[in-house]
């Protein structure tokens, strides 16, 4: 009987959850919407509820072995502690500790993660095959964030809070970012920014909606706006991760998020490109930067990776 584990990659509007092995086989996953304006004792219970459900159905015979939760950050790495998240809009909550107490299950082991740790955990181990010991997984979807692998380890800083590659500024006095600063990367280059430039200055398109993908569509038709607010948008990106690369000098960067996945055709052949035409020629020599192949099942095997590195005793 093989050991299981049960992910989950908890986000703003959608809780993602499965069951797996540890050789990373997704064995069964479904998704639950959220709304994280509810409250964290809603999203808490919605939750504890999946985790009582799966161990009803998968852990007849003790095959459960830990549940491993990716949360949006900030965390605190020793306490487990979400704090002032922009996303889940938590201020200073304890999620390991809030879940333990809404669940039968006291012995049953509880790892969590930010969500772009296990991203980038999940990336190293399952996407790359371990084969780079520095690696910077990047997201680019309604947000921008990341994670880092130095020397095959995660690396979180003091306090859990390294990553926050969305945050860089890249354009002084620029667009307003939902974390307060100006000119974040996030604030220009995320899907947020994109639908905001979009609505702000494409008048006459015929979408109900407007958001990345539908911007995209309009750039392939040829609309001029649509056009210059992707290159706008994929300058800023290309700055940011000019930066991060001279910073870290990575072995390989990896790209996802539904955003860029949505526009790799637009985008990635020249991100590559404006990227590795301005950074150090040093750091840009067999500098490789692709996309996943985990697409959005990233954050779940990131939680299989973070046990196999907890239960192989490695310290992350
Ligand atoms: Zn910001």
């Amino acid at each position: 009987m093989e050991d299981i584990i049960l992910a989950i990659d908890l986000g703003a509007t959608n809780i993602l959850y499965g069951v797996a092995n540890v050789k990373g086989d997704i064995l069964y996953k479904n998704v639950l919407a959220t709304n994280s304006n509810l409250g964290a004792n809603y999203v808490l219970s919605k939750l504890a509820n999946i985790i009582e459900r799966l161990l009803a159905e998968h852990n007849k015979k003790g095959q459960v072995k830990a549940v491993i939760v990716a949360t949006p950050g900030p965390l605190s790495h020793l306490d487990k502690i979400v704090y002032n998240s922009p996303n889940l809009h938590w201020n200073r909550v304890a999620i390991k500790k809030e879940l333990q107490a809404r669940l039968n299950h006291p012995t049953l082991p509880i790892m969590i993660e930010k969500d772009t740790n296990m991203a980038v955990l999940g990336e190293y181990y399952f996407g790359q095959d371990r084969q780079y010991s520095n690696l910077i997984y990047i997201t680019v979807s309604t947000g921008i964030g990341g994670g880092i692998i130095i020397n095959d380890r995660l690396y979180r800083g003091a306090n859990g809070g390294a990553g926050e590659i969305g945050h860089l500024v890249v354009k002084p006095n620029g667009e307003r970012c939902g974390c307060g600063q100006y000119g974040c990367l996030e604030a220009l280059a995320s899907g947020r920014a994109i639908a905001k430039q979009a609505q702000e200055r494409i008048i006459q398109v015929g979408f109900p909606h407007i958001g990345s993908k539908e911007v995209g569509e309009l750039a392939r038709q040829g609309n001029s706006l649509a056009i210059a607010i992707l290159d706008e948008a994929l300058d800023n990106l290309a700055r940011g991760l000019a930066n991060v690369v001279n910073l870290f000098n990575p072995n390989i960067m990896v790209l996802g998020g539904g955003v860029i996945e949505g526009l790799q055709d637009l985008w990635l052949d020249r991100l590559v490109e404006k990227v590795l035409g301005s950074v150090f020629k040093l750091n840009a020599q067999n500098l490789k930067i692709e996309m996943t192949k985990l697409g959005g099942d990233i954050g779940l095997y990131g939680c299989v990776a973070a046990y196999v590195f907890f239960k192989e005793g490695q310290r992350v």
